[in-house]
């Protein structure tokens, strides 16, 4: 029976040079062109505790057929990556000026240099100083619900990585902590395994370099490309779901 429902391809997990260990070569415009030959449905920009170069991607990715969500990779005080999304640039904006009250400042610029705003156009804005690298002062519950109270999706990074991967930091998935779903690289892995059944899961490619996007992939069955969408989909609501192919 046809149902009205889609399917999608999303890289949820993409940073731009913004992000100190990303490649230089992560521009607004190359990230644009690497989404449109690949032809990618729905990608997220999600830097380290930063939100700054999403714009500049919005803008380089104007016209083109993919749906850009907004998003952070946000490193908890226990040293947790966790990815936050959000449905508009101005709830994650305002997300970020929560957020730098609990981010250490650099004024150094062997650390700061290596974080660069860009524009649509692939023009140096400047620098961020904020230390990207550092973890925030919050721990995984308090950011958990700070990404909640701005409408925003949380999702632990890379569970089966062993560094800044929630089982790695803190040994396994506490029952009570209030995420949206889980990422992982492998579903196969034992970490991932143990965890398929009780969250929703995604897949994306923790880009940091061009030849990496879309080397991990999410396939959603949607109506269509929009956060409202997604949201569904990690809820398992309306027959709105994620594949396992
Ligand atoms: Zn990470
Ligand atoms: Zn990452």
């Amino acid at each position: 029976m046809k149902d009205n429902l889609n399917l999608f391809t999303a890289d949820l997990h993409i940073h731009t040079c913004l992000s100190p260990c990303a490649e230089l070569e992560m521009s607004p415009k190359e990230i644009v062109k690497k989404i449109k030959k690949l032809k990618i449905d729905i990608v997220a920009i999600t830097d380290h505790n930063s939100s700054l170069n999403i714009q500049g991607v919005r803008d380089a990715s104007r016209g083109l057929d993919f749906k850009l969500f907004y998003g952070m990779e946000i490193t908890t005080r226990e040293e947790v990556h966790l990815l936050g999304y959000f449905y508009t640039l101005k709830a994650i904006n305002d997300f970020q000026k929560f957020l730098d009250s609990h981010l250490e400042n650099t004024d150094n610029p062997k650390i700061f240099e290596e974080q660069v705003i860009a524009n649509g156009k692939d023009e140096v804005l400047g620098f961020c100083k904020k230390n990207l690298y550092m973890p925030i002062d919050l721990s995984i519950e308090q950011t958990i619900d700070s990404i909640h109270s701005f409408k925003g999706i949380a999702i632990p990074a890379h569970i089966d990585r062993m560094g800044f991967g929630i089982v790695g930091q803190l040994g396994f998935i506490k029952e009570t902590l209030k995420i949206d779903g889980i990422e992982c690289y492998d579903r196969n892995s034992e970490i991932a395994k143990s965890y398929l059944k009780r969250y929703p899961t995604l897949t994306s490619s923790d880009a940091h370099k061009l030849d990496d996007i879309g080397k991990r992939i999410t396939i959603f069955k949607m109506k269509d490309r929009s956060f409202k969408e997604f949201k569904f989909a990690l809820r398992g609501e309306k027959g709105r779901r994620i594949l396992f192919l």
